[in-house]
């Protein structure tokens, strides 16, 4: 059998360590795969996804910032997805491109071996209501979730989604606040069980903390979702949180990919290696 082709779409795409992960997948369950990265400006979406349907790319990953812009070209996209507003995986069967979202699953899967809870059981803020919040947190309400907390610098991007997630999860009682409410923010978050940063502060490593430590200290554990340990992330296990980074949501997003494309079960702990040792090499 010709070997089998899979890619990743981003703009830009140089720095992601889903190609070592991926492959090292593809390896230990036998598969004879490439893995690529492959620059696409958003203007070459459509042309690009044209060129791999035509070169027979069995499934792809879709990153920033082309997760929405890809919907269109989409023949199925499922429950998930639809509701997440976003697709990071694509499986082409015979030119018919399904679309999923796997962030949702990478962070439960996540929060579950970090700190041993359940989505179902537990309350949740999120810091930052952008893509990545928007695709987990309407995952994290479908699955049962008890309570969500949205706080965001831009406080009509946090209602819009509480109001997105409130449609579809009745059951879920959902709150959005602008980050200078501190007081009613110590209540609120003081009742959560996990506080997900999900900002892009703390990319850089001058980069300040996003959320004030009295109201980090308020709730038992903290994950932050970039995936090397920030100031936020020592600041919470200063103050005694239990801690995790987002590594564990990038390695489980992957695995969902992997067993969506192959339906295999994907070999977990060799990706989970590839993924330690392409992160250190950085
Ligand atoms: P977006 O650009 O969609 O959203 C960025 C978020 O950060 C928004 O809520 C934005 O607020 C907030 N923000 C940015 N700058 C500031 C600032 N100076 N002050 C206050 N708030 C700010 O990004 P994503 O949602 O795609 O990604 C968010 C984070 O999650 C990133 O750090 C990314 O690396 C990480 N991530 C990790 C993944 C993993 O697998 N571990 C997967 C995907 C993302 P506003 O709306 O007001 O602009």
């Amino acid at each position: 059998m010709d070997r089998q082709r899979y890619a990743l779409l981003g703009w830009p795409v140089s720095h992601s360590v889903s190609p070592q992960m991926q492959e090292a997948g593809f390896r230990a369950l036998g598969i004879d795969a490439v893995y690529e990265p492959i620059a696409c400006p958003p203007a070459k979406l459509d042309h690009t996804v044209q060129r791999l349907i035509h070169d027979r790319y069995q499934g792809w990953n879709i990153t920033v910032p082309l997760k929405y812009d890809i919907i269109p070209c989409l023949d199925v996209v499922d429950p998930d997805a639809a509701r997440a507003g976003s697709v990071n995986t694509v499986r082409n069967l015979g030119g018919a491109l399904h679309g999923y979202s796997t962030d949702g699953y990478g962070l439960a899967r996540s929060v579950e071996e970090a700190f041993g809870l359940t989505i179902a059981d537990c309350r949740f803020t999120f810091w930052g209501t952008g893509g990545a919040a928007r695709a987990t947190s309407t995952y994290f309400a479908a699955k049962g979730a008890k309570a969500i907390v949205l706080v965001n610098r831009t406080l009509d991007r946090a209602i819009d989604l509480a109001d997105a997630i409130r449609a579809s999860n009745p059951q879920c009682r959902v709150s959005a606040f602008s980050p200078d409410s501190v007081d009613l923010l110590e209540k609120a978050i003081g009742k959560t069980d996990v506080i997900i940063q999900a900002t892009s502060i703390g990319l850089r490593p001058e980069d300040p903390i996003a959320i004030p430590s009295p109201l980090i200290a308020c709730c038992p554990n903290f994950l932050d979702m970039i995936y090397h340990p920030t100031a936020a992330l020592h600041e919470a296990k200063r103050l005694g949180c239990n801690t995790a980074d987002g590594r564990g949501m990038l390695l489980y997003q992957g695995v969902r990919s992997l067993a969506l494309w192959t339906d295999r079960d994907p070999p977990v702990e060799a990706m989970r290696r590839a993924l330690d040792q392409a992160l250190e090499h950085r």
